[in-house]
């Protein structure tokens, strides 16, 4: 399996640091609103990663963060706790709101086939292993305090900025722009690992901690449940590109500077969906969401495939004409193997079976390319000189990476709209043939088979039925 790792920047052979596990953690959602599809995409991303791992005969174990408290609205430290924003927005407690926004996500995660990791701890969960972590790092020379806080030294590493290999000069304009700065830091690039003073003080939840009454900063929160859950050597830490800085890089920082060794092998991010407009937000009020195209008759699988059409180091644009393009060309791909499913024969080709297999496994092997990787599930499907058994049985193993659910049939029901769609295409080809036109005929037949309607010609006239 080879992965491009953001760390080396090139695509690099996997292996991970223990054959018989490999540890995989994502960064974890800030509980404070809705997904939006940007969002979601990243946690396809991570979960097709995982489950290619899985395809290709690994056993992962992975983790992941919920965040309920110290994800600024800044990434460096700065601004509102985006938590107690929400709680405001809402009148409810912070409490309230992270239980309430956690289920939403869960059900999100559901609706897109994502597997829920197999431990997912909330950061509030975990405050003695942030102040084991601050304690040694303090001891150690590696944080001070200033003003209230506990600050990150980021001279005191070698390389700080290994993971992005730029320095803090030539990022921050976007990051810090109109956000006025900390006079506590001796560094510009330090951040914090425990706040008991910030710009606000109103933060509902606070800990006792050896710096005072406070709170932990966002960034400890991951290294802290990741190297409790998934041990000091982790092999895979997954986010979207703007985790990788300052989220990741300080990640980095303060759990080698922990450990006192390498911590992290491969580093696997996932680029942006946007919208026209820019980078998808939550800031300006309206933002999609799964429910959303919900009600305007997308269903989530839509979306999902849509995202696999796309590498996931690619930026995606987000609109609606691609949506529904995506979602015709995946009605059309569902129908094509219940046709198939409906003809099956009981003759399995096991030699053609793992030479597909192969070919599926050697697509995600490079870096995950799920676009070639469909395109292998097409040329199954087309393939004539394969039983439809064999086919079958071949979409039924594509999809335990895929999660498409390309085998299960939806039940179709007739509302008014498909109704007249259906007579209107009827009297089309009624016309076409007494026109003489066969081709026009069969390929108005044959589009709405692709749509799952088999049209039955009677002598009373044309019938139909759903397949
Ligand atoms: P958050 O809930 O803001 O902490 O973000 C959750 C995940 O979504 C993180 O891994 C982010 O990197 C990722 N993310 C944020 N915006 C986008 C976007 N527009 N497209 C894809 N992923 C995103
Ligand atoms: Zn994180």
């Amino acid at each position: 399996m080879k992965l491009y790792n953001t760390l080396s920047r090139k695509v690099e052979e996997f292996i991970p640091y223990n054959e018989e596990e490999v540890t995989m953690y994502t960064c974890g959602p800030t509980v404070y609103h809705y997904a939006h599809i940007g969002n979601l995409r990243t946690y396809i991303f991570e979960d097709v990663l995982e489950k290619s791992l899985n395809y290709v005969g690994y056993n992962v174990k992975r983790c992941m963060n919920i965040t309920d408290v110290g994800h600024l609205t800044s990434d460096s430290d700065t601004g509102e706790d985006k938590m107690l924003k929400g709680a405001k927005r809402e009148h409810k407690s912070v409490l309230e709101i992270a239980d309430y926004y956690t289920e939403c996500f869960k059900n999100d995660l559901e609706k897109l086939n994502i597997k829920w990791p197999h431990v997912v701890s909330k950061a509030t969960d975990n405050i003695d292993m942030y102040i084991e972590m601050i304690t040694k790092l303090l001891d150690e020379g590696y944080a001070y305090i200033n003003g209230g806080n506990v600050y990150f030294d980021t001279t005191k590493l070698e390389d700080y900025y290994k993971l992005t290999n730029h320095k803090v000069d030539d990022m921050v304009v976007g990051v810090r722009a109109g956000v006025e700065e900390d006079d506590s830091k001796k560094n510009q690039a330090d951040f914090v690992l425990w706040f008991t003073k910030s710009k606000f003080d109103d933060q509902e939840l606070k800990w006792d901690s050896p710096w005072g009454y406070g709170y932990p900063g966002w960034h400890i929160e991951c290294s802290g449940i990741s190297i409790k859950n998934l041990g000091e050597h982790l092999d895979i830490h997954c986010g979207g590109v703007d985790n990788i800085f300052p989220h990741h890089t300080n990640e980095i920082a303060q759990s080698e500077a922990f450990l006192g060794h390498k911590w992290c092998s491969y580093w696997c991010h996932g680029e942006h969906l946007n919208d026209e407009t820019g980078k998808m937000s939550k800031s300006n009020g309206e933002f999609l969401t799964i429910s959303l195209l919900e009600e305007k008759g997308y269903s989530p699988l839509d979306y999902r495939f849509m995202c696999l059409n796309t590498s996931y180091r690619k930026v995606l644009v987000f609109t609606f004409d691609a949506l529904d393009q995506a979602k015709n060309t995946f009605s059309k791909l569902k129908n094509k193997i219940k046709t198939i499913k409906n003809n099956i024969d009981d003759n399995i080709d096991t030699v053609k079976f793992e030479e597909y297999k192969n070919k599926f496994s050697e697509a995600l092997g490079n870096d995950l390319n799920i676009p070639v990787a469909l395109s292998v599930l097409y040329d199954v499907l087309k393939d004539d000189d394969m039983s439809n058994s064999t086919k079958i049985e071949l979409v039924k193993d594509f999809d335990n990476v895929l999660s498409l659910d390309l085998l299960t049939e939806e039940n179709q029901t007739i509302n008014e709209e498909l109704k007249k769609y259906i007579e209107d295409m009827i009297l089309k080809r009624q016309e076409a043939k007494k026109n003489k036109d066969f081709a026009l005929a069969d390929q108005i037949r044959n589009e709405l088979e692709q749509k799952g309607i088999l049209l039955k010609d009677t002598r009373e006239g044309t019938t139909y039925e759903l397949m």
